[in-house]
C-alpha cells in the first residue's frame, strides 16, 4: 500500500490582495498587514502544537517593503519549514502577462525570498490558482522544481466564475482572472506536466491543490472551505479528501485571520471566511489535522512531497 502523505501550505497574500479581488482596493479603512502581524503567528503556533511542518508561498514584494516581513519568514525557515515562491508581485493576471513580466514575477519573488530567509526556494505557487504552458515553461527556466497551482475542481470554477461576473454586474472591476477550463481535465493526484500542462508528462512536478475524491465531485478541500465548514464538517470534508493517497491542503494566511480582533471588519462584508472568528476557524483545522493522523496520513512539507513523487 502506498505511503500517505499530507501537506499543509499557507499563501501569505496581505489583506491589500483581497480588497484587490473585490474591486474595492483603497476604500476600507482596515489594517493592511493583519496577514503577516496577526495571523501569521497563529498559523505558526497551531502547526507547533500539531507538530506539522508546512510550507508558506510569500510574494516577494512583501519582504522588499516590509523586513520585519522576512525576519518572521525567516524564523519559520529556521524552526524547519518551508518557505515557497508565491511571485513578486502577486498579479492576478500573471498568465497573461509577458514572458519578461512573467520571468521577472518568477526570479523576483525568489530573489526576495532567499535574501530574507537565506535559502532560495524550489517551489512555485501561481496567483490565483492561474497557471498555463507558457508560465510553466517560464518557470522550468528560472530552475524551479515544483509547481503547486493547478486546482482541477469543477464547483470551485463555476464558483469563481460566478463571483466575478457578479462583481462586474455591481460595476466594480476585480483584477482576478479565470483561465483555461481544461483545468478541470487535469489530475488531482501528483503528476510530472506533459503538454498542455493539464496531461501527464515529463515535465515539472506538479502538486495539485487538494480536492476530495472523484467518486464525491472533487469538491474543494482548501482552507477557506474547511475553516468554514465548522469542526464537523472539517472532519467529514477530511475524510472525502483521504479517498487520494496524497493531501494537499491549501490554506491562506488569511484563514486565521480575526475581524473583530485584526481591525478587518469592513473587509468582512466580502470576505465571508471573516465571518468566523479565528478561535473557531482553527478549530475546524484541528479537528482536519486530527483525522488526516487518524487515518495514517504523514505530514511534509511540499518540497518533500515533491522528492517522494518524483519519479
Ligand atoms: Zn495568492
Amino acid at each position: 500500500m502506498a505511503e500517505k502523505l499530507a501537506a499543509l501550505s499557507v499563501d501569505l497574500d496581505e489583506i491589500e490582495n483581497y480588497a484587490a479581488i473585490h474591486g474595492i482596493a483603497g476604500k476600507l479603512g482596515i489594517v493592511h498587514t493583519a496577514v503577516y502581524d496577526k495571523a501569521l503567528a497563529r498559523l505558526a503556533t497551531l502547526f507547533d502544537e500539531q507538530s506539522v511542518r508546512a510550507t508558506f508561498f510569500a510574494i516577494g514584494r512583501d519582504l522588499i517593503d516590509r523586513p520585519e516581513n522576512g525576519e518572521r519568514l525567516k524564523q519559520l525557515h529556521q524552526a524547519g519549514h518551508e518557505i515557497g515562491n508565491h511571485s513578486l508581485s502577486h498579479f492576478y493576471d500573471l498568465t497573461r502577462r509577458d514572458a519578461q513580466t512573467q520571468h521577472r514575477e518568477v526570479r523576483g519573488g525568489a530573489d526576495a525570498i532567499e535574501a530574507a530567509v537565506g535559502a532560495r526556494p524550489i517551489g512555485f505557487r501561481a496567483p490565483g490558482y492561474t497557471i498555463t504552458d507558457r508560465l510553466f515553461e517560464v518557470l522550468a527556466r528560472e530552475g524551479v522544481q515544483y509547481d503547486s497551482s493547478v486546482f482541477p475542481c469543477p464547483p470551485y470554477y463555476l464558483a469563481k466564475a460566478t463571483a466575478l461576473a457578479l462583481i462586474r454586474l455591481r460595476g466594480r472591476h476585480s483584477r482576478s482572472v479565470l483561465d483555461d477550463p481544461r483545468v478541470l481535465t487535469a489530475p488531482a493526484d501528483p503528476y510530472r506536466i506533459g503538454t498542455p500542462y493539464t496531461k501527464r508528462g515529463r515535465g515539472m512536478r506538479e502538486l495539485p491543490i487538494g480536492v476530495t475524491g472523484d467518486r464525491s465531485g472533487r469538491l474543494p478541500y482548501i482552507g477557506t472551505y474547511v475553516a468554514l465548514a465548522g469542526r464537523l464538517g472539517a472532519r467529514l470534508l477530511t475524510r472525502l479528501a483521504c479517498a487520494r493517497d496524497f493531501v494537499n491542503l491549501e490554506l491562506h494566511g488569511i484563514d486565521l485571520a480575526d475581524a473583530r480582533e485584526d481591525g478587518l471588519e469592513a473587509l468582512a462584508p466580502h470576505q465571508p471566511d471573516l465571518r468566523k472568528t479565528a478561535v473557531a476557524k482553527r478549530a475546524a483545522l484541528v479537528s482536519a489535522i486530527s483525522e488526516l493522523r487518524r487515518r495514517g496520513y504523514r505530514f511534509v512539507t511540499l518540497a518533500e512531497a515533491a522528492a517522494h513523487y518524483g519519479h
